[in-house]
């Protein structure tokens, strides 16, 4: 899977680090960034991107279709 964040539109909710905290991080601008593309299991992943109240972050697969 690849994960790819928005991070202009990211608003800092913190809720994707709170489901997937071996994937995501909040930097020091407090916008979250991709730590490890496999940093925890593909349904925490996609658990965590749809968390995203402003849906910033796209998770895809190996030939690049959208989940
Ligand atoms: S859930 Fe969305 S808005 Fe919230 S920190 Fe993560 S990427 Fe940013």
């Amino acid at each position: 899977m690849k994960i790819k964040i928005d991070q202009e539109n990211c608003i800092g909710c913190g809720s994707c680090v709170a489901m997937a905290n071996q994937t995501f991080k909040m930097n020091d601008a407090g916008k979250s960034e991709v730590v490890n593309q496999a940093g925890n299991s593909d349904e925490e992943i996609l658990l965590a991107a749809k968390s995203c109240p402003v849906r910033v972050i796209q998770v895809s697969d190996d030939q690049d279709k959208q989940l």
